[in-house]
């Protein structure tokens, strides 16, 4: 399941084929995904310069000059694709022709330029919508969302105030979208762990210092992320166009049973299940 750092190097992605282009056809290749499609997507698309994209939490945000903005989720298995002249803003050699339209995808942005923005999801938990721009942050799906980790609003200072009192693990707390949107399973355990913050610990008893370090650590994760994402996206393994997954090197997710990377720990890495979500950490050095 894509995660925040994904999400963005997907928008990234996305970026330099749709900036500034038209959508010259949209081919709607079913009635919809987790959700109906909106009524007339296909014809409310259709001529629709993009603008420009944006993300908030795990969703894409693509805004249209028509004022309305249509609003991506990839859900468990979603995947972008772009084909067509990648050559223009991909370093490298690519020469993409379309490939063939397949059984999932479900949704082809035929866009000015013969280049092609694919919307596939075998499982089709994933969503699309397109909304009015002006009221895009009031969407069911965004209006409940805290803070973005990376943003301004999510500071130490307010960590603190919204774990105060709080009885729950600090890593189902971390999940709470309310708390703090887009992050997910595996950048929750990697930042516990170089936190030396345990998973099981209750929220409201973690001191400011520590809250502090999580805080920075929490950006430290994702940038990092968002940076070997970056990284991929100027790599040879995009060369099928398929935007977002990456090679990963995680210290604790899925590691159970391996020795703690913390130089001098010498502890093995646990895997507990919370909320119906396996967490990984390190028995020794996360207190
Ligand atoms: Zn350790």
């Amino acid at each position: 399941m894509p995660e925040l750092p994904e999400v963005e190097t997907v928008r990234r992605g996305l970026s330099p084929a749709m900036e500034g282009r038209i959508i010259e056809r949209a081919e709607i290749r079913r009635a919809g995904l987790r959700w109906p499609f909106p009524a007339g997507l296909a014809d409310r698309l259709t001529g629709a310069r993009v603008e420009r994209l944006r993300r908030r939490s795990k969703y894409i945000l693509i805004d249209l000059d028509t004022q309305e903005t249509i609003l991506i989720h990839l859900g468990m298995s979603g995947r972008m694709t772009v084909s067509g002249l990648t050559a223009a803003f991909v370093p490298g050699e690519f020469h993409h022709a379309h490939p063939q339209i397949e059984k999932h995808d479900h949704v082809v942005l035929h866009m000015a330029g013969d280049v092609r923005v694919t919307f596939n999801d075998p499982r089709r938990f994933g969503a699309l919508d397109l909304i009015a721009t002006h009221t895009a942050d009031a969407h069911p799906l965004l209006a409940p969302l805290g803070p973005e980790p990376l943003g301004n609003l999510f500071s130490a200072t307010y960590l603190h105030a919204r774990l105060k009192g709080r009885k729950g693990p600090i890593k189902s707390l971390l999940l709470d979208q309310r708390i703090v949107s887009g992050l997910g399973n595996i950048y929750v355990c990697e930042a516990l762990h170089r936190s030396g913050i345990h998973p099981e610990r209750a929220g409201g008893r973690i001191g400011m210092a520590r809250i502090e370090l999580l805080t920075t650590i929490i950006r430290e994760v994702l940038r990092e992320a968002i940076e070997a994402g970056g990284s991929s996206l100027r790599d040879y393994r995009q060369a099928d166009g398929e935007l977002g997954y990456f090679q990963h090197n995680f210290r604790v997710y899925d590691r159970e049973g391996a020795p703690c990377p913390t130089p001098a720990c010498g502890g093995t890495i646990r895997r507990i299940v919370q909320g119906g979500r396996s967490s990984y950490f390190c028995p020794q050095c996360q207190r």
